[in-house]
């Protein structure tokens, strides 16, 4: 059996999280995400872990070489041979062109890049619609799709909702404008090398796996023509 290289992009709150858990269960993948791979490095004090602790130290952003350096190990570990699946990376053309060189190297390829879109507008809905508890963080309500008993009142213990600041309308706003900024190219450069799958995000998260499962079942037969 070929390898699957996949990766998967989608706006903040397009459920990519919740996806790839249940994609790496349905393949056997593993799911390598940037932030884990970061904290794992800094944790075990690899040479790239020190050099990016010594910018989240200066409170600087650790740069695309060092994050690029990672990846590349990353992939070539055993388990991820035959095949991985990337969740935040790349981000930017730059990587992208890097993760391409980093692959042929290693005499591999991109299987395909995976898209969960969603509409602006419903990413704003799903994510400023979030109410946390101010006592357990994990109490977690929606005022559309899960709401409280209770207005702005956690149905477990009482304690007062609060919205973060992470879920306020302008934040969500900005981090989308970057998102667009930086993933639209991405986009046509992937739909252009003929690796780009599409799929409707709008739906349940159910129907969204269901769809997500039969693309790569069909990308694992295609691979093994
Ligand atoms: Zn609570």
């Amino acid at each position: 059996m070929r390898e699957l290289n996949l990766i998967l992009l989608g706006p903040p709150g397009a459920g990519k999280g919740t996806q790839a858990d249940r994609l790496v269960e349905d393949f056997g993948l593993p799911h390598i995400s940037t932030g884990d791979i970061l904290r794992a490095q800094v944790a075990e004090g690899t040479e790239l872990g020190v050099k990016a602790k010594s910018y989240m130290d200066a409170g600087e952003l650790v740069p695309d070489t060092v994050i690029i350096g990672m990846i590349t190990d990353r992939i070539d570990e055993g388990d991820a041979r035959d095949g991985f699946l990337l969740d935040g990376f790349p981000r930017n053309m730059q990587q992208a062109q890097a993760l391409g060189d980093a692959l042929g190297g290693l005499q591999r390829h991109l299987s395909a890049a995976l898209l969960i879109e969603v509409p602006d507008e419903e990413v704003v809905r799903r994510l400023a619609g979030r109410r946390v508890c101010v006592k357990n963080p994990g109490h977690i309500y929606h005022v559309e799709f899960d709401p409280p008993k209770h207005e702005d009142v956690c149905d477990q213990d009482g304690s007062r909702l609060i919205q973060r600041d992470d879920d306020r309308e302008e934040t969500i706003r900005r981090r989308l404008e970057v998102y667009h900024a930086q993933t639209e190219p991405l986009i046509g450069h992937y739909d252009g090398a003929g690796l780009l799958r599409r799929i409707d995000g709008r739906q349940s998260a159910d129907q969204v796996h269901a769809h997500m499962r039969a693309t790569v079942a069909t990308l694992r037969l295609e691979e093994d023509l």
